[in-house]
């Protein structure tokens, strides 16, 4: 099929990428009335990240954190098409885009292509692996619902295969070695999940296995949690001593096969180390999308790590497409927080567009029409952390300082902020009840 005509030809079409955390906050607000809206993901859902390594462990259960986002688009003004597939091409100079259904069960049509006026691309981003043999093959990412659930397996897995009558000493150690790469704050809440997973329920369910799991955290810099402050980070390590957690620093991973990883060392030499699970979780790259896009503008888009953006948060070098969060390559960093402040912004630009549009007086040059909306502005409110045992740290942003905090009251804080920042009610039900199955009941060690 030709390109799909808008709905309402009166009004301009508004495509937006993605239901994360941007797309997501751009929607809430945005007043739909004012253009043909259109959402486009390969996921009908939005999935509140910062719970994900707490899913990986059934700490929280994956569905609690997930919210589909025909839940906002219902409640709009106007009707908001929802088309569940990928954006596989972007094309500035026709304003058209290329959406594909690469789903498990597709109809007769897959592939589609659709007009645009405005464009906001909000498509996150892919894990960076740096190009290292085998991470794709053999690592587990911690990005994705189905990627918590593949960790939460294959652990199981580990454990029962080392559990299976005969198994070799060594083989046993090895399996139940579990690796985890990149101390980002996705690494390090990730091993503190499992360090709590395998004190906490492991010990009571698996009494001889429980005391032979080993976590190794593997961090090519100096330190692990680059971004937080000095103190959190001393307070990270020491707890993390204290739990057994082993921290190898100044450690880069090389390669990757079935069974081990090589490392350099921090004096230069290699060494082999066996696995049983091994968690990725190094950062972000853009995707190809995203690439293909920054190619149309070589001019003005110098960035590989994504789209440059100017002050309204429009793309360089391209007239009407916008871009926001983990796509963009800004001063930023890739985070939620300003994911959904950006996407916030976007709704107050668009229901300011909106408005223009109603208006024959005003020019239709959208650069003309920017002038009058004020720029992005980020404004910093906390880093949190989970680091195991009932531990949070936090740095947060008090009266133009920072104040620096790590504990277990550290730790109530974070749960009432992740609690309270949750998507909807009935996610905070779900959530709260599973903190409490969790303390009533332990968590289930069963293999799915
Ligand atoms: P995303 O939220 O990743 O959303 C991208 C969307 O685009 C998704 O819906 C995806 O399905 C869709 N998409 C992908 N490809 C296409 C395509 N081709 N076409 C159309 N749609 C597409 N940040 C914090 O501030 N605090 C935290 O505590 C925190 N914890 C985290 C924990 C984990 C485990 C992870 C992985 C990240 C965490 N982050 C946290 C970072 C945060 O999740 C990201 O910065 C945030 O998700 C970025 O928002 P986004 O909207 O740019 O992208
Ligand atoms: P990151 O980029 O923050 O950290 C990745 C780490 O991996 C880096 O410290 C890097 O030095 C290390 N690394 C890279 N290559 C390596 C190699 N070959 N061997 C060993 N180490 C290697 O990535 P992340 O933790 O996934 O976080 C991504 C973004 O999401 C960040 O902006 C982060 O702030 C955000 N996030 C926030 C939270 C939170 O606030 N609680 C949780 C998760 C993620």
């Amino acid at each position: 099929p030709g390109v799909q005509p808008p709905p309402d030809p009166k009004k301009k079409t508004l495509v937006i990428l993605g239901t994360g955390w941007g797309a997501t906050s751009l929607l809430k607000g945005l007043k739909t009335e004012n253009f043909n809206v259109v959402v486009v993901s390969p996921k009908n859902y939005f999935l509140f990240t910062p719970l994900l390594p707490s899913c990986t462990v059934g700490t929280v259960d994956h569905r609690s954190v997930m919210q589909p986002i025909r839940y906002v688009t219902r409640h709009k003004k106007t009707a908001v098409q929802v088309l569940e597939g990928e954006c596989t091409n972007i094309d500035p100079k026709t304003r058209t885009i290329v959406v594909e259904d690469n789903s498990d069960i597709r109809g007769s049509t897959s592939s589609t292509t659709l007009p645009y006026d405005y464009l906001v691309v909000a498509v996150g981003a892919e894990n960076q692996t740096f190009g290292i043999p085998g991470v794709r093959e053999y690592a587990c990412f911690l990005k994705e619902i189905w990627d918590a659930k593949k960790i939460r397996t294959r652990l199981m897995d580990c454990i029962e295969t080392a559990a299976f009558a005969g198994q070799s000493e060594e083989e046993i150690q090895r399996l139940l070695h579990m690796v985890v790469v990149g101390g980002g704050p996705t690494g390090v809440e990730y091993a503190a999940e499992l360090h709590d997973f395998i004190v906490e329920d492991l010990s009571v369910w698996y009494p001889d296995i429980a005391g032979k799991v080993k976590i190794t955290l593997i961090e090519a810099l100096p330190n692990v949690l680059p971004a937080f402050s000095k103190q959190l980070i001393d307070y990270t390590e020491s707890t993390f001593k204290e739990n057994q957690i082993d921290v190898l620093t100044k450690t880069k991973v090389k390669t990757v096969k079935e069974r081990e990883i090589t490392v350099e060392e921090p004096n230069g030499a290699s060494r082999d180390i066996p696995y049983g699970l091994l968690v990725w979780a190094t950062g972000n790259t853009s995707r190809q999308v995203v690439r293909n896009l920054i190619a149309t503008a070589p001019e003005k888009q110098k960035q590989r790590r994504g789209l440059e953006v100017d002050e309204h948060l429009r793309a360089l070098g391209m007239d009407s497409v916008f871009a926001l969060g983990d796509a963009t390559a800004t001063k930023y960093a890739p985070t939620a927080q300003v994911a959904s402040q950006q996407g916030a912004y976007l709704a107050a630009v668009f229901n300011k567009l909106g408005a223009m549009e109603k208006d024959d007086a005003i020019s239709p040059d959208l650069d003309t029409r920017l002038e009058a909306v004020k720029p992005f502005k980020y404004s910093h409110y906390a880093s949190l952390a989970y680091i195991g045992s009932d531990k949070a740290i936090a740095d947060v942003s008090f009266l133009n300082g920072n104040v620096s905090a790590g504990g277990v009251a550290t730790y109530l804080f974070w749960r009432s902020v992740y609690l309270s920042n949750l998507f909807s009610t009935r996610n905070r039900c779900l959530v709260a009840s599973d903190w409490i199955k969790r303390t009533l009941f332990g968590r289930d060690i069963g293999r799915d």
